[in-house]
């Protein structure tokens, strides 16, 4: 990767953006779909604020972000700003309050529990928080993730809880995974969606795909891509949160 501090953010994002979008319309040609169903979600975890505004003014309008303590003063510096927060990253207990609080969604929820906690301590004036399920797909020990089989009891659970309304299914593939298992999890993924919208669960939204699989992503039927690194390049600042105790 080149550095190239004298070119202006704005310019090097822009061509980036530009050969994100190239790859998803290559491989969604490629598979005859739409581009149209697939929504870019711009991954902004160790970014400074500057590059968030930047990708704003491009036009992005969903950003993710992984730790509470970095996003929320991020999320305060673009409030002028028409976008959206996702929360991608692991679900701390003794953070729901502050994810409810500055979120529009949560992508990965694996346990009833924290989803109890982001409803009831959602303020009811606000919209419902838009919540997908993370499924542990290619059952790794040490992922997040909840069971194949356990899906279908904590979908119904959290449709009946009140400040949250069920958007879909999240996951991650093993870092590194062949084109292969790329294609299996995701498969897997977009028929465990099918199999929950035909029991009459209205989901809308598959989340997966990120820098290094969108292809197999676009081509399984990915609606909505979490891309961090070919947006905005190699990440410069190690997530504060993670250097805390
Ligand atoms: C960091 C992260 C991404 C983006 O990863 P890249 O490889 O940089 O595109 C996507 N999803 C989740 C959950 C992440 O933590």
């Amino acid at each position: 990767m080149l550095s190239t501090p004298q070119i202006p953010t704005d310019i090097a994002l822009a061509g980036r953006l530009q050969a994100v979008r190239a790859r998803i319309e290559a491989a969604a040609i490629a598979f005859g779909r739409a581009t149209a169903g697939i929504t870019l979600l711009a991954v902004s975890k160790g970014q400074p604020v500057q590059r968030l505004q930047a990708a704003a003014a491009l036009g992005l309008t969903e950003f993710g972000e992984n730790y509470v303590n970095e996003a929320v003063p991020k999320i305060k510096a673009l409030a002028g700003h028409k976008v959206r927060w996702h929360f991608i990253g692991r679900i701390q207990a003794n953070k729901t309050r502050l994810i409810t609080t500055h979120f529009d969604w949560v992508h990965g929820i694996d346990r009833i529990a924290v989803a109890q906690r982001l409803s009831e301590q959602r303020d009811p004036q606000m919209p419902p928080l838009n919540v997908c399920v993370q499924i542990n797909i290619m059952f790794e020990q040490s992922k997040g993730g909840c069971a194949v089989a356990s899906a279908p009891p904590l979908l119904d659970a959290i449709l009946a809880l009140p400040n949250l309304k069920l958007r879909g299914l999240m996951c991650m593939l093993p870092y590194a995974a062949s084109e292969q298992v790329q294609h299996d999890g995701f498969g897997r993924m977009r028929k465990l969606f099918e199999q929950t919208q035909r029991r009459g669960i209205p989901l809308d939204t598959l989340s997966m795909g990120m820098s290094d699989d969108l292809e197999a992503a676009v081509v399984e039927g990915t609606t909505l891509l979490r891309i961090g690194t070919a947006l905005f390049g190699p990440r410069p600042q190690p997530p504060p949160d993670l250097a805390l105790p």
